[in-house]
């Protein structure tokens, strides 16, 4: 005749090796997203400063609004109180220190609507560095209105 206890023992002990596996799993899920962050983030820079200066070329070619559409990025020149800024024509700024190495890595920010409606939008700033295949936030900011 099964034994009920036994089939609870057994399951008990299987849910607790699939709870471990899941932990590895989800692991597994913030490095997958972090190492997309990483890659979105340095094309994303290559492709802002192709947007801008393809603006720049053709005044008449299609108004490219940084963030509006999509999460532009930049090089950071300053962190401050309330702000985040950017650098002038994508030359690296500022660097910090890995919290993970200490050694130093380029600032980056992404910049981006997050939020548009009738009663109000939101913009926000984020500054981070890349290093040890990890994304480092530094500083986050939102307004209510553009700020680049
Ligand atoms: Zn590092």
């Amino acid at each position: 005749m099964q034994n009920l206890d036994t089939v609870l023992q057994g399951t008990k002990r299987e849910l607790i090796k699939l709870k471990k596996e899941k932990e590895v799993f989800t692991e597994l899920e913030r490095k997958e997203e972090n190492f997309n962050k990483i890659i979105e983030s340095i094309e994303g820079l290559e492709r802002t400063k192709r947007e801008t200066n393809r603006k720049k070329r053709d005044s008449l070619d299609k108004y490219y609004d940084p963030g509006k559409y999509d999460t532009a990025f930049y090089y950071v020149k300053s962190i401050e109180e309330n702000n985040i800024k950017r650098t002038e024509n994508f030359n690296p700024g500022i660097s910090e220190k890995c919290p993970d190495c200490g050694k130093e890595a380029l600032a980056l920010m992404s910049y981006s609507q997050t939020y548009d409606s009738p009663e109000g939008d939101t913009w926000e700033k984020e500054a981070f560095i890349i290093h040890c295949d990890k994304i480092h936030y530094l500083k986050k900011i939102a307004r209510s209105n553009r700020f680049l």
